[in-house]
């Protein structure tokens, strides 16, 4: 495996088949039409070059990122970052962890995050799995949906959350900006 720019020699007809990213010149050789590295299998008889992918310098620490609740867990919930706080979109993992959650004591997490919900969170660290907070009023969960039922909840004024298809009020560490208001 090597790096290799456009218009890189890999290989020559001889030797294999030009698979992904690779083309045939005129005189013979297998050439690289990316930026990538290539890889060349000579017991397959194929070559191959795989494009270099952008990394992602989209969050950094104090930034804000939203994403979905996909696992919570004791002390902890998943997030599948999707956004930063610039709207780009970004493809991560986050761990938020209990402590991180809310300044108030915390018996049980799900009164607080659930799968599912759509949380905006701090970012505290510089790469992945990144570590996330929501104590913040500005962060926290901002779109939660009914544990029964499935529907979405609404903010009432009391700040529970309540299922306006099935009646089911439940908790959440809501962030200022909840999405769905009561009225
Ligand atoms: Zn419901």
């Amino acid at each position: 495996m090597s790096s290799v720019v456009p218009g890189e020699a890999i290989a020559v007809e001889e030797e294999a088949l030009p698979q992904q990213g690779v083309y045939v010149d005129q005189r013979g050789f297998l050439r690289s039409y990316v930026v990538g590295v290539a890889q060349l299998d000579r017991y397959k008889k194929v070559a191959q070059v795989k494009p270099v992918v952008k990394r992602e310098f989209s969050l950094k620490p104090g930034c804000v990122a939203e994403g979905v609740v996909t696992g919570v867990g004791e002390d902890y919930a998943l997030v599948k970052l999707y956004s930063n706080s610039k709207g780009e979109r970004v493809n991560a993992i986050g761990i938020l962890h209990i402590s991180q959650i809310s300044s108030e004591y915390i018996s049980d997490i799900l009164d607080y995050i659930r799968p599912s919900d759509i949380v905006r969170a701090k970012v505290l660290n510089s790469s992945p799995p990144y570590l996330l907070s929501t104590k913040d009023p500005s962060t926290g969960v901002i779109l939660a949906y009914c544990s029964s039922c499935g529907k979405e909840l609404y903010l009432t004024t009391g700040g529970v959350l309540v299922c306006i298809n099935c009646g089911r009020r439940e908790k959440r560490k809501t962030a200022v900006g909840y999405l769905l208001i009561s009225r």
